[in-house]
C-alpha cells in the first residue's frame, strides 16, 4: 500500500481508538494515528518518511531490509513502547494509554493493510515467515480507485459518528 492508505486508514484509527479512550482528544488522535501509520515504511527510502529522513532510511534498509522488524507486532510494540514513553517522559499532555493504543492500533493498519500485497509482512519477526493475502499490488487501480475510497468514506464516517454527532 502508498502513503495514502495508511494516513487514511491511521487517521480512522486514531478518531475511533481516540473516541473510545479520550473522547475530548480525537483530534490529537487523529493526527498521532496518521503520523503513526505512516512509520513502518521507514524502512523504504521511497516512501513519505523515507524521503524525509534518508540516511536513517537506508541504515535500516540495508541492516534490517524491507518489510522486516518495521512490519511487525515486535516492531509495532517497540515502537509505540519507546514513541509512548518519550512523549509521557517529555509531559506531552496525552495519557500513556491514549498513546499506547493509537500508536500500537494505528503500526497495527499499517501492517494488515501490506498483508493484503503478495509481499505481505513479516508479522511474527524474527521469525522470517511473511503473512500475505495476496490480492492487491501497491500504488495498483484497487488500491487507488477502491481501496482509498472507501478508507476515505470510513474516515469521513468516522468524523460524522465520533465527532460532529456527539
Ligand atoms: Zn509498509
Amino acid at each position: 500500500m502508498l502513503w495514502k492508505a495508511h494516513l487514511l486508514a491511521g487517521s480512522s484509527t486514531g478518531i475511533y481508538v481516540g473516541s473510545l479512550i479520550s473522547p475530548e482528544n480525537i483530534l490529537p488522535a487523529a493526527l498521532i494515528g496518521a503520523g503513526a501509520a505512516l512509520l513502518p515504511d521507514i524502512d523504504h527510502p521511497n516512501s513519505k518518511v523515507g524521503q524525509i529522513i534518508p540516511l536513517v532510511s537506508w541504515t535500516i534498509r540495508l541492516t534490517a531490509g524491507h518489510r522486516g522488524i518495521f512490519h511487525s507486532l515486535l516492531g509495532a510494540a517497540a515502537v509505540t513502547a519507546i514513541i509512548s514513553g518519550t512523549c509521557v517522559f517529555f509531559n506531552c499532555p496525552y495519557s500513556y494509554k491514549l498513546l499506547m493504543s493509537v500508536i500500537f492500533s494505528a503500526l497495527l493498519s499499517h501492517i494488515v493493510l501490506d498483508s493484503f500485497n503478495p509481499m505481505g509482512c513479516c508479522w511474527f519477526y524474527p521469525l522470517k515467515m511473511h503473512l500475505s493475502i495476496p490480492i492487491l499490488h501497491s500504488g495498483g487501480f484497487i488500491e487507488k480507485l477502491i481501496i482509498n475510497p472507501i478508507m476515505f468514506v470510513l474516515l469521513l464516517w468516522l468524523v460524522y459518528s465520533r465527532v460532529i454527532t456527539v
